[in-house]
């Protein structure tokens, strides 16, 4: 008997999820069993479950949450829940969220320092800077407030002391945005090794974000 749409859609998410949080780490930007990715569904999200190693997750092992915070699953959700659900409560335009400590953002994240416009891709994140949000213990409500501060108008926001958050519409979207977000941290690491990097203008990132405005409109097309 085939499944109805809906729970097609799910078991093809669920199998998203899992090839999502496996190219996160094949792409370097994660390691172990740190980080986490999760995508929305009607009435909460599905998301990976708290100390599973990637490439021994099945989409069975997938935990779907509510709103409330109950989860449904033989495993128990990612400790850091609690700021996928507030991230995808306050922001109805994002669909997917990935979560990594990857290593160039967070070596910025433990300075508590953002990335502010010293190359134009910084407006990849929808903004002037990539904010880092103060540091707050892993798994808390606190720090779920803090992360959907710092994502304000942004599709990304470092964590101090912790790691990076990256967010779009789609899986892939979410993990291209954390791929590029990293890549900027590490490029910026890199420049502060020999001095402080001039930056862009406010006038000249409103330039850049119109042109990434319009060429995500011809995109879709
Ligand atoms: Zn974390």
């Amino acid at each position: 008997m085939s499944r109805p749409p809906e729970m097609r859609d799910e078991c093809a998410l669920r199998e998203a999820i899992v090839a999502t949080a496996r190219a996160m780490n094949a792409a370097g930007i994660n390691r172990g069993t740190s980080g986490n990715v999760s995508a929305r569904i009607d009435g909460g999200f599905l998301i990976t479950p708290s100390a599973v190693p990637y490439d021994a997750t099945a989409a069975n092992d997938i935990v779907a949450m509510n709103e409330d915070g109950d989860a449904r699953g033989r495993f128990a959700p990612s400790s850091e829940w609690r700021f996928h659900r507030e991230i995808y409560r306050a922001r109805p335009d994002f669909h997917a969220i990935v979560h990594t400590h990857s290593p160039f953002a967070t070596t910025l994240a433990c300075l508590d320092r953002g990335i502010p416009a010293f190359h134009y891709m910084v407006a990849i994140a929808g903004g002037t800077d990539i904010r880092c949000a103060p540091y707050a213990t892993f798994g808390t409500q606190e720090l779920a407030q803090l992360a959907v501060a710092a994502l304000a108008d942004r599709k990304a926001c470092l964590l101090a002391h912790h790691g990076m958050i990256a967010a779009d519409t789609t899986l892939d979207a979410a993990l291209a945005v954390a791929i590029e977000v990293e890549t900027l941290a590490e490029m910026y690491w890199r420049a502060l090794q020999i001095g402080e990097p001039s930056l862009l203008s406010a006038e000249e990132m409103e330039i850049v974000l119109k042109k990434f405005a319009g060429y995500r409109k011809h995109r879709s097309c």
